[in-house]
């Protein structure tokens, strides 16, 4: 009996170790964003588009062992050494876990503490910060992401391109992503159609600053 208990513990924990990569659950309801993020569009984004990256990106790195055990940051400092389905739906899955945690229902208006500082030191006030993360977002061509990093203690709000983030190709710890916001039509469309501007203040509307203020460092 005890060897078939540890047997079984051993194999549940061969099975935990396998699982680096998993699919966890929206941390909010679909309509917990509502009005500023309608529930259709949550509830397609996340068991539509963010799902389909994950398989897909399971798909891609089925049967390379290293791949299923390095941790998505390992994987994205080392992008460029692997195939293009594992940049696309990898990033796909990583992106979305990061945007579905920038965001909290009702919001949190501003952050506090040492980013309310930072934000005013380099960006002269929140205002002026918003103003240009909204004009990034407008600014953007095609589809991507817009974000806010740190690098060095210095903020920077930079773009990328499809679902490349700014963690790709860059040495393992050397970039903390703070927000992000999808700007793929996908991501707004239903609700805000061709209004980019009207989409991105609702955005604003539901971040979570405690969880930025908790990724800065
Ligand atoms: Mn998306």
């Amino acid at each position: 009996m005890k060897v078939f208990i540890v047997i079984s513990a051993l194999f549940i924990f061969i099975g935990a170790q396998a699982q680096t990569h998993v699919f966890k659950p929206l941390p909010y309801a679909y309509d917990a964003l509502e009005p500023y993020i309608d529930a259709k569009t949550m509830e397609i984004h996340y068991s539509k588009h963010h799902q389909g990256y994950y398989d897909k990106f399971m798909a891609a790195i089925k049967g390379n062992s290293a791949l299923e055990s390095l941790s998505m940051p390992a994987i994205m400092a080392s992008m460029n050494e692997f195939p293009v389905a594992v940049r696309n739906n990898g990033g796909g899955y990583w992106n979305h876990e990061f945007f579905w945690g920038s965001m909290t229902p009702g919001g949190r208006v501003l952050p506090d503490g040492a980013l309310k500082n930072r934000i005013n030191t380099q960006f002269g006030s929140m205002e002026k910060f918003l103003e240009e993360f909204k004009n990034a977002v407008m600014s953007l061509f095609g589809s991507g992401w817009v974000w806010l990093i740190q690098q060095n203690g210095e903020l920077k709000i930079v773009t990328s391109p499809n679902q490349d983030n700014p963690l790709m190709n860059m040495p393992e710890g050397s970039i903390h992503p703070l927000l992000a916001i999808d700007v793929w039509e996908h991501a707004y469309y239903l609700k805000h159609q061709n209004k980019r501007a009207a989409y991105v203040d609702d955005f604003l509307k539901v971040v979570d600053w405690n969880a930025v203020s908790k990724r800065y460092l």
